[in-house]
């Protein structure tokens, strides 16, 4: 009889004590879940966004004060760093180029008396000076080369049987075979790289080059000083096509179902003035925050949340990245400061992943997945962030062998937020297109890896323009996004149900 007594009263204490600790975590959850406030999110929004980083492009000198920035912050909480030699920075080689000024695109319509009309174009809405051009001025025949692919163990070649010495050379983006989920399309990958594409203008004798991408800053293309490089909008392109009776459009229809390539001399001219500067030592960086675990098992376990923190930088007027990706640091930023000073503690370790020289060819994750801070067998999730800052709903996936993870976020939502969540389970391996984004990389790497979104968007969309600003975000749906995250991922750190 005492013996039960005793146990039931080691029940009733043990129970008791469970609901207060219970309690008490649930109320210091709730604490820094109330701190994550918009307005101080959009605080660190207009510093990530000032001239004193001038659109963060990796390598810049701007790029490392905005990492410094960040490296500060992570500090200021108490978060440790997980870079090189104990530094939170992870750095890897990151040539880069500044383009000095807009420089200037120009259609030059040579009259039959010899006299020339000049038409040109306007900054950015036609066109968008080459983000790796070399420096210089080039004049001369736009010859059109399809996709600028030369692809023989496919039997495919826009460069065969003409002449681009010299000449400029006009090209999409992608490649012929357009289904990035049929396995065929493994085959067209290395060939749907600006790099690639570039390289192969060069080899061919090209002197400028005229890329179809909606005119964007776009720095993910190789750097060649012999060949002057413009991107371009449909003003241009239709007056290259003006008289031909044909039309891009048409063409790469044509190409795309019999795949025979389709490339002309268009008997245009064209002048493409670039002024740059080449940077080949540059350096660029990760910034790595961890937040240690406290079981001496689960430590070694660690949770990963990344987003970019470079942007595409100034080719004239800025692009400040505020959407693409500034949303999502500062989204990681919230959720990190309130996990730091939650004071709930942690089992397993987290990890923050602020990636440099995404905008540059995915770079920094590229790096992290060659040099990770933890093996990747005890890597529980990567989740990345990537324009998640315009919306009214959230969203979240995972690869379907591991979506038990979306619960987490699920339930975070439930409980505390009430906005509508979209779940979805991507099936993994499916994927056979070049890699554009940090997520991808890392899935491909083998990581089991979710993404976070929001849906609903309400805002105009600057992508890669001039105006992706501050004020063209929803900063009530990131205090959301960091308020989940910042659930989710304490709740996923604890929980000694969740297994590897
Ligand atoms: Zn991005």
């Amino acid at each position: 009889m005492k013996k039960t007594i005793t146990l039931v009263s080691i029940l009733i204490f043990s129970v008791s004590h469970y609901a207060f600790s219970q309690d008490e975590s649930d109320s210091k959850l709730l604490k820094q879940f109330h701190a994550i406030q918009s307005e101080e999110m959009m605080t660190w929004m207009q510093k990530l966004c000032s001239p004193e980083f001038n659109g963060r492009l990796a390598g810049t000198p701007e790029f490392i004060a905005s990492a410094e920035w960040v490296a500060g912050k992570l500090k200021e909480w108490g978060i440790k760093p997980g870079g090189d030699n104990g530094t939170y920075f992870q750095w890897f080689n990151f040539p880069y180029t500044v383009v000095n000024d807009i420089g200037s695109l120009t259609l030059n319509l040579i009259q039959s008396d010899g006299t020339v009309i000049k038409k040109n174009y306007t900054y950015p809405e036609e066109y968008y000076p080459g983000m790796n051009s070399g420096s210089g001025e080039i004049t001369a025949e736009v010859v059109f080369v399809g996709y600028g692919v030369t692809a023989p163990e496919l039997n495919y070649d826009d460069y065969k049987g003409i002449d681009v010495k010299g000449k400029i050379v006009l090209m999409n983006r992608d490649v012929p075979y357009t289904d990035p989920g049929n396995p065929e399309y493994k085959k067209w990958v290395k060939y749907c790289y600006h790099q690639y594409k570039l390289e192969n203008a060069v080899k061919h004798g090209a002197a400028g080059m005229l890329y179809i991408d909606g005119a964007l800053a776009n720095p993910n293309i190789s750097y060649d000083p012999s060949i002057i490089v413009c991107g371009i909008g449909p003003q241009p392109l239709a007056d290259i096509f003006a008289g031909l009776k044909t039309t891009n459009k048409d063409i790469l229809a044509k190409i795309t179902k019999t795949f025979k390539p389709a490339s002309f001399t268009t008997g245009k001219n064209f002048t493409i003035r670039a002024n740059t500067t080449r940077h080949p030592e540059g350096k660029a960086c990760n910034v790595i925050g961890v937040i240690e675990g406290n079981d001496p098992v689960l430590k070694n376990e660690v949770i990963i949340i990344g987003g970019h923190l470079d942007a595409v930088g100034k080719a004239g007027k800025v692009v400040n990245g505020a959407l693409d990706n500034g949303s999502g640091v500062i989204d990681i930023m919230g959720a990190a400061k309130a996990m730091a000073l939650s004071g709930i503690g942690l089992k397993r370790s987290v990890m923050f992943l602020f990636i440099g020289g995404e905008e540059g060819g995915l770079v920094g994750s590229t790096t992290y997945t060659e040099r990770p801070l933890f093996p990747k067998d005890k890597t529980i999730t990567y989740i990345n962030l990537d324009m998640v800052g315009n919306g009214t709903g959230l969203s979240v996936s995972a690869g379907s062998p591991y979506k038990d993870l979306l619960n987490y976020f699920v339930q975070a939502d439930n409980q505390y937020i009430h906005r509508t969540i979209q779940t979805s389970a991507p099936v993994p391996g499916t994927f056979y297109g070049r890699p554009r984004s940090d997520g991808v990389v890392f899935s491909m790497a083998g990581y089991r890896t979710m993404d976070i979104g929001t849906t609903g968007s309400v805002k105009k969309v600057y992508y890669h323009l001039p105006g992706d600003d501050p004020d063209g975000l929803t900063i009530d749906i990131m205090e959301d996004v960091s308020k989940m995250v910042y659930v989710a991922l304490t709740n996923m750190a604890n929980d000694i149900e969740l297994r590897l």
